[in-house]
């Protein structure tokens, strides 16, 4: 199969799509793999490396659009690569089409094939396409937090893990999913003291067990996030109610309560925000105050480290990549049903039920 992989083209997006490992192993599985050139840069990947690796470097994205049979993307792809698009090509990449009628029109009258990543699931029930993501910016949140919480940038001056005869930082965890989970082990190895909150109750249970008491698990109770949250130096939001709006679980009026220079890291602010005084910022002025508490909402934290993430989301996305391009996509959906979970357009239409109810469009 003739597989491009065109430069993102998203404002400050700095992934790509295939890292040259990846372009090697579908070179090696017999396929043809165009790059177009510079599209690795962002992430640290020279043309030379993709052509080191059997790949072919091209110089446009028309290139790329109009020779490949699959499309392999990052971000859902933009006006100008929708148009691009054609009957019968396969489009591989994150669509996040619920909110967005407009990409979904113009998806559908392609006629083309798009899975997204976002919809990928696993035997169990996770979503294999969403954890990298998820574990990159649950890994950063505390790195984020402790910049913002220094002095110049507003912080209360206070040092994560303390020193010896000095107390560390209390860090508050709201939501002890993949990102909760990876902001602890990260929280926990810089020395802070951390509260991980949920309303699973087995989750609290899995934590519990694999933190082996450097953590305390506290049951995700209005009263007993109050009473962290005035305590702590570093709340980190990590709540997810799968396909809503993140809800709403610190107050403005609690701000007044917490101690001055606090930091709030809002990581769910791509579903809306977990705080109620969260708006989403980005990298280059990624932290506002509100109340004397500082705030950082950065809705694509992954970004910040394109690399890593690159590499993360290639690793995961390799296996589904290599059975699309090897069997074609029909029959890697109908041997892989978590594959065909990630099916959302085919021949001008919608076949993921959520987006057709989330958009009022027949699936
Ligand atoms: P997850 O499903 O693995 O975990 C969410 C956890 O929240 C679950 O354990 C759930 O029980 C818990 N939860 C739900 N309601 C709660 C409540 N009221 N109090 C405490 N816990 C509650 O999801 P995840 O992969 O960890 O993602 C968390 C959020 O981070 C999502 O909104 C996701 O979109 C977002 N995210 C943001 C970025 C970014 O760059 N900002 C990157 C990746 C993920």
């Amino acid at each position: 199969m003739k597989i491009g992989c065109p430069r993102e083209v998203k404002p400050q997006e700095f992934r790509v799509g295939m890292t040259p490992d990846a372009a090697r192993e579908a070179v090696a599985h017999g396929h043809r793999v165009m790059i177009e050139t510079g599209a690795g840069l962002g992430a640290g990947f020279a043309d030379a490396d993709y052509a080191a690796a059997g790949a072919e470097v091209v110089a446009t994205a028309e290139e790329v659009f109009a020779e490949a049979e699959m499309i392999v993307k990052v971000k859902e792809p933009q006006a100008a690569e929708r148009k691009r698009l054609r009957a019968g090509q396969l489009l591989f990449t994150y669509l996040h089409l619920a909110p967005d009628p407009e990409q979904t029109r113009d998806l559908l009258a392609s006629g083309a094939t798009c899975i997204a990543y976002e919809t990928v699931t696993d035997a169990r029930g996770g979503l294999p396409l969403l954890a990298p993501m998820s574990e990159v910016a649950g890994r950063l949140a505390p790195q984020v937090g402790a910049w913002t919480l220094q002095k110049a940038n507003g912080g209360r001056g206070v040092l994560l893990g303390g020193v010896p005869g000095v107390a560390p930082a209390n860090v508050v965890i709201v939501g002890g999913g993949v990102v909760g989970t990876a902001a602890a082990r990260v929280a926990v190895g810089m020395g802070a003291r951390v509260t991980v909150l949920d309303r699973s109750v087995p989750r609290l249970s899995y934590l519990d067990d694999i933190f082996h008491g450097k953590l305390v698990t506290q049951y995700s109770s209005a009263g007993a996030l109050a009473e962290l949250v005035r305590t702590a130096d570093m709340v980190i939001g990590a709540v997810l109610i799968p396909g809503a709006a993140a809800p709403k679980l610190v107050s403005r009026a609690q701000l007044k309560e917490m101690k001055p220079g606090a930091v709030l890291v809002d990581v769910a602010i791509d579903q809306g925000g977990c705080f109620e005084t969260s708006r989403a910022t980005t990298h280059q002025d990624p932290i506002y105050e509100v109340d004397g508490v500082m705030h950082y909402c950065v809705a694509n934290m992954p970004g910040a480290v394109a690399r890593t993430s690159t590499q993360a989301l290639g690793n995961a996305t390799l296996p589904f990549l290599l059975a699309l391009a090897d069997k074609g996509w029909k029959k890697a959906c109908a041997d892989d049903p978590h594959l065909l979970a990630g099916l959302n357009v085919h021949a001008g239409k919608l076949t993921y039920a959520a987006v057709g109810t989330a958009l009022g469009l027949p699936s």
